[in-house]
């Protein structure tokens, strides 16, 4: 069999990660189900869950907790060629982070049309009019890749979220 035949698709990986969100935070939308995976050369570098609540870090978002995970379990700073999944469309400074991680490519699963506003901090720009804009072309966006799955575990646009609770942690 040809070897590129025996790697994952986006899809598998993200259902990896949908998982693995799920078993670490069960599918309470009040736990913040969040997951990303690191991939690279079709090998699992590294994983991380959204822990904003529980080391009281707001930096802790899953995305941030895998590019640590993947500089600590390496020994290395930056990811060229690797592949970032994350359950839920990255906010801007998971999308930074991946940028200076030196990743190449970003895929997520709900987008945020598909989830509620208190998700991102800003009104109007998208991750994907950031990087378009803002940088240079060497790191590529895809989602929604089960993006249904995925939001089933996140307020969606219509929940009536009480206001202490509109917090993206
Ligand atoms: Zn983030």
């Amino acid at each position: 069999m040809d070897a590129l035949n025996d790697r994952l698709s986006d899809e598998d990986w993200m259902a990896r990660a949908k998982e693995l969100a799920v078993s670490r935070k069960g599918t309470d939308p009040a736990n913040t189900p969040i997951a990303a995976i690191i991939v690279r050369d079709g090998q699992l570098l590294s994983h991380g869950v959204n822990r904003t609540a529980e080391h009281c870090d707001a930096t802790a978002h899953a995305e941030v907790m895998a590019i640590r995970a993947a500089g600590k379990s390496s020994g290395e700073m930056r990811f060229p060629g690797a592949t970032l999944y994350s359950t839920l469309q990255p906010c801007g400074m998971c999308t930074m982070a991946s940028i200076w991680a030196g990743i190449s490519r970003i895929v997520y699963g709900a987008g945020r049309d598909d989830v509620h506003e208190m998700y991102f901090e800003d009104r109007h720009l998208s991750t994907l009019d950031f990087v378009a804009d803002a940088y240079k072309d060497d790191l590529t966006l895809t989602g929604g890749v089960l993006a249904h799955d995925c939001a089933k575990l996140y307020y969606r646009p219509w929940d009536d979220v009480p206001e202490d609770k509109q917090a993206n942690d």
